[in-house]
This record gives C-alpha cells, structure tokens and sequence, in this order.
C-alpha cells in the first residue's frame, strides 16, 4: 500500500512535526472509501454494532479475511450486491446508518498510525478515488488531529508510557 508521511507526535510533550503542504477535507456524502475500501472488523467493532440491534450476520462478511503473514486478524464488513457498498450506507443519502459507532478502520481512514517508541508517525494513503486528499479548501493536520484523534493519540501515549514499564 502506498502511503506519504503527513505528520510525528512525540506523544511525551504532544509536539506535532507536520507536512505544510499536506491538507484533507472529507467531502460529505462522498462514500467512495465505503464502496471502494475492505474494512476489517475488531471484535469490539462488532460488539459495538450488535449493541445497536444488528446481528453479526447481516454485517460480517465470514469469507473475506484479513491476515498478517499466517495470522488471521479479523473479517471484513459485508459489502452489499448491488452496487458494492458497505451494507451500512444509505444508498439515497449516502450517509452512514451506525456513523458513531462506526468501526476504527472507517474512523481512521485514510490516515495510518504508528508507534514508535515515544514517537507517532503518521502516513495517509495515496488513494485516487478520496477527493479529500490535498482538497484545496482542506485543514492542515495538526489541526485534525488535534480535533478528531486525541482518544487515538491518549491510547497511544499510554502504551508508550506501559512499554517503557
Ligand atoms: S473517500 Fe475520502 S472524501 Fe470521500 S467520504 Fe471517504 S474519506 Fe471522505
């Protein structure tokens, strides 16, 4: 998968190094990511989603699987027959039906977290089909970050503090 750096947070002191040049605006009721991507489920993703009265039939797709190397990792959201979206998007509004409880992959999408150390990077990936990426009227993303990911980033720094015991 290709992907640019966009952004570091040292997650000791919360300084964010960022790219200038990079901005991103999710343009609302695009729903491209939720035709075009595979989304794996968590198992709290799907404990999530059945809270809210689904069954994990109508929304686990059991034949598509992720895996790292030889480990499996998790199954896929289902895709809906008729035009390949996500069984969650309204096809008139082109809006999510559970967009609060959404699972992690779609909250984080298109922007990929990593730990190193005491440091996070993070990349977006260079998918064509998201018109939000490099959109001209888009924020910079120190700006999102700080808005939309401080329980991601808080996550993370815990880990950071857990690793280092
Ligand atoms: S494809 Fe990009 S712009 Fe469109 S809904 Fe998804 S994240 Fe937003």
């Amino acid at each position: 998968m290709e992907k640019r750096w966009v952004a570091r947070i040292n997650l000791d002191t919360l300084e964010i190094d960022y790219d200038p040049s990079f901005k991103f605006k999710c343009v609302e009721n695009c729903g491209k990511c939720c035709r075009d991507l595979e989304v794996p489920l968590r198992d709290e993703d799907i404990e999530e989603i059945e809270a809210l009265g689904y069954s994990a039939w109508e929304f686990v797709d059991y034949e598509k699987m992720f895996y790292r190397g030889d480990r499996f990792l998790s199954y896929a959201l289902k895709k809906r027959p008729f035009d390949g979206g996500c069984v969650f998007l309204d096809p008139e509004t082109m809006k999510c039906r559970i967009y609060e409880k959404r699972p992690l992959a779609c909250r984080l999408y298109p922007f990929i977290f990593v730990k190193k150390g005491n440091l996070m990077e993070v990349y977006v990936k260079r998918d064509s089909f998201c018109p939000g990426i490099d959109h001209p009227e888009g924020e910079s993303i120190d700006r999102i970050l700080l808005r939309d990911y401080r329980d991601v980033i808080e996550t993370y720094r815990r880990k950071a503090v857990k690793d280092r015991g």
